[in-house]
């Protein structure tokens, strides 16, 4: 494929993609603990960007047949009902669904209106995530959002009626947070039968406003222990109450686990589109200009947006594989992917070859089931409770290990 072609990633032979991620910035305010590029108090630029997305979209030249969708953000409902309908009707017009698409679009409970959510509902959109986040107005007030928990629960009462998926994203371990908060979040996010929930720790990355904070100790992070008995307790709470513990992060009912981001984390191909986007097409991972305003100026003057690219080798596609794989907890065949790791030299010195990666891994992975991290199960591969906690550690260390030359 030749990323660099006339228009950057969109110029390329006609072909089938799953999958395909939009990206809008825009929000009403930059919560604190945001590490995304997010353009609060710039509505000016909404019109100007959605025409960018509807040029890089024009870029794909003809209408591709998509599984998945996936329109996060930013806020893509911060939009007016206007914008929002321009965007959808870009979407729509640029795709052609599979029959048993999956349209997610991210949600804030604030935005939500009879006027909007019949629009998504009217352009085909089935998926909504809602970035709830707590249930707790003192909680809520400090992560510096600006719904409160009455705004949640008529929020998703209405959203049912317009959207049949409806996720719940929920953040745990704020500063001074208790157990009992944690506890009655989860209370009260399961009493409205969401058919998925993501839970996430709050974690301080550099260049937010909550690690400036921290750092002037005006916030305390969560203590280790406190954070592991509430990951354990969201795990254990909605286990109770039938949902699926699939991934390390998120909870189903149903089956209807998030299908676009299963596709992203088994290696399959997807468009990105907008400022900061990240793809991956024909063995390459490419990146978006993470600037809105550089990636708007670049695709309205008919250059290529795209900023960063990287050939993932069959073998580094093998070791993502087993990486994100393992993230799912229902287990990975490894089998299978050592024995096309084998087959693959890249071309390579023989030091660097398939062969060599998986002597690397076998060890690791064999260390890590007899420290009862790992287990194994009709010939699935799956991280163990006492695993998961120490999984972000265990996963860094597997991809050094398969990606050491
Ligand atoms: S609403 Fe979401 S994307 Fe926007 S600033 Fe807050 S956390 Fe970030």
């Amino acid at each position: 494929m030749d990323l660099a072609g006339e228009n950057g990633a969109h110029t390329t032979a006609d072909r089938q993609v799953p999958s395909a991620y939009l990206h809008l910035p825009f929000c009403d305010y930059h919560c604190g603990y945001c590490h995304f590029t997010v353009e609060a108090g710039r509505d000016y630029l909404i019109d100007e960007y959605l025409r960018a997305l509807e040029i890089e979209l024009s870029w794909l030249k003809e209408a591709r047949r998509v599984e998945t969708v996936f329109v996060g953000g930013g806020t893509p409902t911060y939009l007016s009902p206007l914008q929002l309908e321009r965007l959808l009707n870009l979407v729509r017009k640029s795709f052609v669904f599979g029959d048993r698409y999956e349209w997610t679009l991210e949600a804030n409970p604030s935005d939500l209106c009879e006027e909007k959510l019949a629009l998504l509902s009217e352009y085909g959109v089935n998926r909504l995530s809602l970035g709830v986040q707590s249930f707790d107005d003192e909680k809520l007030a400090l992560l510096e959002r600006n719904h409160n928990s009455d705004l949640v629960e008529k929020g998703v009462a209405l959203a049912k009626k317009y959207v049949p998926n409806i996720s719940l994203d929920l953040i745990f371990a704020t500063p001074n947070e208790s157990l009992q908060t944690w506890q009655n979040d989860l209370r009260r996010a399961v009493a409205l039968s969401p058919l998925h929930l993501s839970t996430y720790g709050l974690t301080f990355e550099k260049g937010t406003a909550f690690w400036g904070r921290r750092e002037r100790k005006e916030l305390t992070e969560t203590a280790e222990d406190l954070f592991i008995e509430m990951y354990l307790e969201a795990r254990h709470f909605l286990k109770d109450r039938g949902y699926t513990h699939y991934e390390i992060s998120n909870f189903a009912q149903n089956q209807k686990k998030c299908f676009h981001n299963i596709r992203c984390w088994q290696g399959e191909e997807y468009y990105a589109i907008g400022a900061g986007a990240c793809g991956y097409l024909d063995s390459v991972r490419y990146t978006n200009n993470r600037s809105t305003r550089g990636y708007m100026k670049a695709v309205l003057e008919g250059k290529d947006p795209i900023v960063s690219k990287e050939i993932i080798s069959p073998i580094d596609r093998i070791i993502e594989k087993i990486v994100f794989g393992l993230r799912r907890l229902d287990g990975l065949e490894i089998t299978p992917l050592f024995a096309e790791l084998e087959k693959c030299s890249n071309g390579q010195p023989v030091e660097v070859n398939g062969a060599k990666v998986r002597k690397r891994l076998e060890p690791l992975l064999e260390r890590y089931r007899h420290l009862g991290w790992l287990q194994e199960s009709f010939g699935k591969l799956s991280f163990t409770e006492e695993g998961i906690l120490v999984s972000d550690t265990l996963l860094a260390e597997m991809l050094a290990a398969g990606t050491a030359g």
